[in-house]
């Protein structure tokens, strides 16, 4: 793999924090990377497990692909060594939504819209994060505003997941014309959710 400075430096900097941190580190040769949960194996492009403590992100890929992706797992890390989401309502939304998107809870509306909405702070935090470092290391050479575009596309997607009762089958930000309509600077509320977005998303996204 050839890698400018930048990006080595940066690498070299967050394996080092996950050392320091008891972390595993992986940056596999696949496109996507699996956790194995006691009930199913989740597949994704990345994740950071707190329980089992491991980051890992599938690198067989464009590194404008897969980097963005590398830099918000490590931001959830960040999240989890500030202890900035600990309350037990923080930590438990997550589960509740995974339950509930599985079918093994149900959630009365006031309870569904609370726990979405926690998830999707601490997803836009997150992103924030993310945004920050991209800005703040310019020689990347990934635009921040489209970064922004991306994860807006990702944190509207969470008000059409209410609605199928389903993850995401594919990603919102591999949907280019869904992508393009986005705002480029962070939202204050997700849930109005543009309607030519939703209407491409709905069409591309889900089963
Ligand atoms: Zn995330």
């Amino acid at each position: 793999m050839k890698l400018s400075v930048i990006y080595k430096e940066l690498i070299a900097e967050m394996a080092l924090s996950c050392v320091k941190n008891g972390i595993t580190f992986i940056l596999s040769n696949t496109k996507e990377v699996k956790l194995q949960d006691e009930s199913k194996e989740f597949k994704s492009s990345g994740f950071f497990a707190e329980e089992e403590k491991i980051l890992s992100v599938g690198t067989k890929k464009p590194i404008k692909e897969w980097f963005p992706t590398l830099l918000h797992e490590y931001n959830h890390m960040i999240q989890w060594l500030e202890e900035a989401f600990v309350e037990d309502k923080h930590l438990s939304a997550y589960e509740l939504f995974w339950d509930w998107l599985d079918n093994k809870c149900e959630l009365d509306k006031d309870k569904l819209r609370n726990v979405i909405n926690i998830v999707r702070d601490i997803e836009k935090d997150c992103e924030y994060r993310t945004w920050t470092m991209l800005k703040d290391n310019p020689e990347l050479k990934i635009s921040p505003d489209g970064y922004i575009k991306k994860a807006n596309s990702y944190l509207y997607s969470f008000a059409l997941m209410r609605r199928k009762r389903q993850w995401l089958k594919k990603p919102p930000y591999r949907i280019k014309r869904a992508v393009e309509i986005m705002p480029a600077k962070f939202m204050k509320d997700y849930n109005r959710v543009p309607k030519e977005f939703q209407e491409l998303i709905l069409k591309e996204c889900f089963r």
